[in-house]
């Protein structure tokens, strides 16, 4: 990758009108009670660690370092057609009839905010708006960079700071609308995606590849022998790896697992689940900013190969801002054409240096 591709991330700023009130009474009022005595032990203000302070966080630095090549343009809305492709009419009357409300969603900490609603119909369709400039050829690659995230929402359940799964409204709308027979789903969140493997669980058009941190971190799922049912098994694709695995390991798996099965698959269209919380700022797992820039020319080279380069990224995870601004940087850096460096296991080449300094210092002495 040498030359500049056009990128377009789609960006609405109705998404940031969802912040959950971290003061709001849980339900139920048991759990409210021992999440309360917990945090009064800690001398810290507990936030809503998913909140708009990330998105800005990457906005800001994107405008403070802007990278040729990259362009912004406007999300736009998921109508309720969109969103059914994936999720039971039921789950989302219930949703929608939490417009304009506070309430807890989910004990796992789910929760919506006056303005939620309308920022997760703006999140899914935001998706959707990359996966269309994608498939139409008005752009190289997109970067969907919305919330709240989508990966962890399920046909009839918000859950992990997820209300509707963008990656899969926007994956069903490619196929549905946009002449997409396979779409590949590479999901490199430190969390497993439990979502959308459910959604296409047996979906033989639909292949899900999720590398996470395994159980039993959140949420649990994603074992290796987890391969999809019916028409998709197989389809179903999962990584589960130890807390601290890092840049090298990451790298071996998408290269000798999702390469092979991508080339088996052959996709026309790639999406990313794009977190960024393996970033080790998340004190999960060890991926580098190099590493992200890494895996995505991995999967840039996986749609040049079967899909004219259509690829597009959706923001989801990542939650110190620090790591997750610069992650993005770097992708979006890759994305747009720049040179990739194989990331080094992290003090290798300060041990080489220090190898070469203190050379012949403790041979024995030849001189007399
Ligand atoms: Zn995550």
């Amino acid at each position: 990758m040498s030359q500049q591709r056009d990128v377009t991330v789609f960006y609405d700023e109705r998404v940031l009108a969802h912040h959950p009130d971290t003061n709001m009474d849980f339900l139920p009022g048991r759990l409210d009670k021992r999440v309360r005595s917990i945090l009064s032990g800690l001398n810290v203000q507990w936030k809503y660690p998913e909140h708009p302070g990330r998105i800005t966080a990457i906005m800001d630095l994107l405008a403070r370092e802007p990278i040729p090549g990259v362009r912004i343009e406007p999300g736009k809305a998921a109508t309720p057609d969109q969103l059914r492709r994936v999720h039971t009419t039921s789950f989302l009357d219930d949703i929608f009839s939490l417009r304009d409300e506070s309430a807890w969603l989910d004990v796992d900490t789910t929760a919506v905010s006056p303005g939620s609603v309308e920022a997760a119909e703006v999140a899914a369709g935001t998706a959707i708006a990359a996966v269309e400039a994608v498939v139409e050829g008005r752009t190289n690659s997109a970067f969907a960079m919305v919330r709240p995230p989508g990966h962890h929402a399920e046909p009839v359940r918000a859950r992990g700071f997820c209300l509707f799964n963008n990656v899969a409204v926007a994956a069903a709308h490619a196929q549905a609308e946009l002449g997409c027979e396979r779409v590949l789903i590479v999901d490199w969140d430190a969390h497993h995606g439990n979502g959308t493997q459910d959604i296409f669980w047996a979906d033989p058009d639909t292949m899900f590849f999720d590398i996470h941190r395994a159980a039993p971190f959140y949420p649990g799922s994603g074992a290796l022998t987890d391969v999809g049912a019916g028409l998709g098994e197989g389809t179903t694709i999962n990584v589960p790896m130890p807390g601290g695995a890092g840049d090298v390991a990451y790298l071996k798996a998408l290269r000798e697992i999702l390469v092979p099965a991508a080339d088996y698959f052959k996709p026309d269209l790639v999406l990313v689940s794009a977190g960024f919380d393996a970033h080790w700022y998340d004190l999960a797992l060890n991926v580098s900013y190099e590493g992200f820039a890494a895996m995505t020319g991995i999967v840039q080279e996986i749609a040049d190969k079967h899909c004219n380069g259509r690829l597009a990224m959706v923001l989801e995870g990542g939650y110190n801002t620090e790591s997750l601004s610069h992650g993005v940087h770097a992708v979006l850096r890759a994305l747009a054409g720049g040179t990739l460096a194989e990331p080094r296991v992290c003090g290798m080449e300060e041990v080489d240096a220090a190898i070469d300094f203190h050379k012949g210092a403790f041979e024995p002495d030849n001189t007399d």
